[in-house]
């Protein structure tokens, strides 16, 4: 539209106007009509809101909100009405989601009221706090795309930075964390992680509850204090029997003896229960480390390499094979192997579940680990020990009823799918606001549209 470049009358030197009177009618009140549909500030109006042609960025729209006349600004700590102490001299700019990819500011002068309570204190206002430039919405925006892109992408995107994109699913994970609700939490697992290279882990908590299951807790390292942080966490502002921890009723974790030591301390009704999952990685652990040493033996006899490439067959369940990998093992049971037989002392082992009765599961055990030390394989032998060692724990399992088996492993693979999602995050705590935006169900902030 050339015509709506013209001189703006007054303007002395040779620049172009920014917009023709006409037009620039139009767009504001095309803008306000778009404005007040998609927000709900009751107390506040918009003034002027222009289509900048120039300026940083160099296309955007600036919206000027008003307080409404008789309304009473309000105490930005508790929220209560208060009488006005003064208005700050300079407005401040908010970023709200940009409409056509075209940023939106808001320009709002902060006033700061008296608050019988917390003295002279800046005003609170319902698009925002008055430390942060980005409008709720605008954060919400953001943090939305962030379930589906990367951080990285999400910036590119919205012609936003890495760290506005951060800081919004920090806020937005924050807000949703103070807003949840942890009452009524009956069933726990407890799964560690390895976030980095080398002895870096994380302890996972999470909620298992039929129809309610979600990610509860992300505590940096798998010790005794790791665990212990979380409970005390949990268990914030209530107390005696009434404490969160001691209404768990079920708490499914691994052998690991720095988390069982804090289970015991801290739910003290509860039954605790080693995870198939769990007892099933300890179990492969063994026959892969039996493998190792029929590999080194066969080199060292100068036999034929016969397992090379044969990690896989062992590690995975049967069922999931494929064709050249079934053949292959059928070809490995022919040679009298100690893998071999580690391999189908682990498939035996599956049948360990399918009892209904702890007395008989328990039968079944103190069988097969007579079987397994017979064995002479180290590995298993191993293994057994830890077996007998938390016998009572493994038989549990069979009083869990309704637990569900495979929630924790279900965890453990999303948990890994969205590290891998999420690379380039280098701090313990960008990975824990990726994992809880994304396994936490965390509630989010009500708004009157829906911008992503
Ligand atoms: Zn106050």
């Amino acid at each position: 539209m050339e015509t709506s470049y013209q001189r703006h009358p007054g303007q002395k030197d040779g620049k172009m106007a920014v917009v023709t009177p006409l037009f620039s009618v139009l767009t504001e009140m095309l803008l306000k009509t778009i404005l007040n549909f998609v927000t709900n500030y009751k107390s506040f109006r918009f003034g002027r809101v222009s289509f900048m042609k120039k300026g940083k960025p160099d296309q955007h729209i600036v919206a000027v909100i008003h307080p409404r006349k008789n309304s009473k600004a309000v105490c930005s700590e508790c929220g209560k009405p208060c009488p006005t102490y003064d208005t700050t001299r300079e407005a401040r700019r908010f970023e709200f989601p940009p409409l056509w990819n075209i940023p939106v500011f808001f320009l709002y002068t902060m006033r700061r009221v008296t608050c019988p309570e917390h003295n002279v204190i800046v005003e609170g206002v319902p698009w925002g706090d008055g430390k942060c430039t980005q409008t709720i919405e605008h954060r919400q925006f953001l943090a939305n795309w962030a379930k589906r892109l990367s951080w990285t992408e999400v910036a590119e995107c919205f012609n936003t930075t890495y760290g506005k994109v951060f800081r919004a699913v920090k806020w937005i994970v924050d807000w949703g964390l103070e807003h949840r609700s942890l009452d009524g939490v009956e069933s726990l697992g407890v799964d560690e992680i390895q976030i980095r290279k080398g002895h870096h882990y994380a302890t996972l908590i999470y909620q298992l509850d039929k129809g309610f299951k979600r990610l509860l807790g992300i505590e940096e390292g798998r010790k005794e204090e790791s665990l212990k942080r979380f409970f005390d966490k949990f268990n914030k502002e209530t107390k005696g029997e009434d404490q969160r921890s001691k209404k768990v009723k079920f708490v499914c974790s691994d052998m690991w003896k720095a988390y069982l030591n804090v289970i015991g301390k801290y739910c003290t009704n509860a039954l605790n229960i080693l995870d198939r999952f769990h007892v099933k990685g300890h179990l492969t652990d063994a026959v892969n480390e039996t493998r190792k040493a029929d590999v080194a033996k066969l080199k060292k006899d100068g036999r034929e390499p016969i397992l090379k490439k044969s990690k896989y067959i062992f590690l995975k369940n049967p069922e999931n094979l494929t064709d050249d990998q079934a053949t292959k093992l059928s070809e490995l049971v022919g040679y009298n192997l100690r893998v071999i037989q580690a391999y189908l002392m682990k498939e035996d082992f599956e049948r360990f579940w399918e009892y209904k009765s702890a007395y008989w599961a328990g039968r079944f055990l103190d069988d097969w680990c007579v079987r397994a030390m017979r064995s002479k394989i180290e590995p298993m032998k191993k293994f057994v020990k830890m077996l007998r060692k938390h016998r009572e724990l493994l038989l549990n399992w069979f009083k869990s009823k309704g637990l569900s088996s495979g929630a924790v492993e279900g965890f453990n693979n999303k948990v890994k799918l969205t590290t891998r999602k999420a690379y380039g995050l280098r701090t313990f705590d960008a990975l824990k606001i990726v994992l809880f935006q994304a396994l936490g169900k965390l509630p989010e902030p009500k708004f009157t549209h829906r911008f992503w």
